[in-house]
């Protein structure tokens, strides 16, 4: 297989104009949590071993996609870190002509001792999710117990100096929206970005979804009630949010908002899912396969026409919303990048 990447190759753009600079990477769909808007607490199917992609088959897909222009890797799941060794593959991506910047996306259960050697490979950047900062509340929200090994999880992130550092909080009425204001208070002591994001309908959740659902004027106008707040650019990493800050603050509040103010026309991304397959958009079927190529032996200029051959599949936006679910929906990672 080539290994050799000419970085003057045109670079990737769709049908819409739109260039595509972003892969997110999931790199298993299995998770040491179950929050209660992303996966069942049980019955799910998971992939079998010889489905995934190793470690070695996403690098030659990220050659390739950097060949055709892609600069930004998100690692995502699933959960990344229940993945054995994870820094091994982060060392492969950073050593990819044309990576810039390589970030994870993790409930930061296990980020503590792994820590050390993810930074070693190469790592930059971390998004944490957390949607409460109370145990009690967390072990209803994700269903298992850890809030304090997130929390270390964070500060650990904090200490190495990883920058900007995200966290997600998803917004469930009931659930978690009274926790609004202490969130964005977090903005005001720490150089964190709070994101918070409406939560979407995934086939698990149609419910909750319909009966938790905060939209994020609502949220800026919570976050409005406990100071003054102007609109930011927010920090660099190709995410959908829109910042504001309290006067003087060090940290930002971001909304992200799939459903109410959809930002396909920014949409710059592309997602390889575990099982090898190029997804075109968050809530679409359309992919094409790399997997079955990549194990006939395609080179790395085959698979970057596959890439190329995908931007006329990409759609121009979702077609979702509040009350448009439909049963084909399934949990995605996207939003959290
Ligand atoms: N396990 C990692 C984590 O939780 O950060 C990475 C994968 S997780 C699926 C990525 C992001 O998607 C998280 O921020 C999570 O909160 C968000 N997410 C998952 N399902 C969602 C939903 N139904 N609505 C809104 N956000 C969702
Ligand atoms: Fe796991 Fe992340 Fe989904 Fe929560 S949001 S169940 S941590 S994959």
């Amino acid at each position: 297989m080539s290994t050799v990447v000419d970085l003057t190759r045109a670079l990737l753009a769709d049908a819409f104009d739109r260039p595509i600079t972003y892969l997110r990477v999931s790199v298993t769909d299995k998770c040491n949590l179950r929050c209660v808007y992303c996966m069942p607490e049980s019955g799910l199917d998971w992939l079998r071993r010889e489905e995934l992609l190793r470690y070695e088959e996403i690098v030659e897909i990220v050659r390739a996609a950097a060949s055709v222009g892609v600069r930004t890797i998100r690692i995502t799941g699933g959960e990344p870190l229940v993945r054995r060794d994870l820094h091994r593959l982060i060392a492969g991506i950073a050593a990819v002509p044309g990576i810039e910047d390589i970030a994870l996306s993790t409930n930061a259960v296990l980020l503590e001792e792994q820590l050390p050697a993810l930074l070693d490979a190469g790592l930059r950047r971390v998004n944490v999710s957390l949607d409460t900062l109370r145990e009690d509340r967390f072990e209803a929200i994700a269903r298992r117990p850890g809030l304090d090994r997130v929390l270390r999880g964070i500060d650990a992130a904090l200490a190495a100096g990883l920058a900007p550092l995200k966290l997600n909080c998803v917004v469930m009425r009931g659930q978690n929206d009274d926790e609004i204001a202490a969130f964005a208070e977090l903005t005001r002591a720490r150089a964190v970005f709070v994101r918070f994001i409406e939560v979407m309908p995934v086939h698990e959740n149609l419910e909750l979804q319909r009966d938790a659902y905060v939209s994020s004027d609502e949220i800026l106008e919570r976050v409005a009630e406990i100071g003054e707040i102007s609109p930011v650019a927010g920090p660099p990493g190709n995410g959908p949010a829109r910042y504001f800050s309290f006067a003087g603050a060090p940290g930002a509040v971001g909304v992200i908002s799939p459903l109410s103010h959809d930002y396909c026309e920014r949409c710059n991304r592309v997602r390889l899912t575990a099982d090898g397959r190029l997804r075109l958009c968050l809530f679409g079927d359309q992919h094409l396969d790399l997997r079955t190529p990549l194990r006939a032996g395609a080179t790395s200029e085959e698979l970057a026409d596959i890439f190329r051959a995908s931007m006329a599949i990409k759609p121009e936006r979702h077609h979702l919303r509040l009350g448009e679910a439909s049963s084909r929906m399934r949990a995605f990672s996207e939003i959290g990048g």
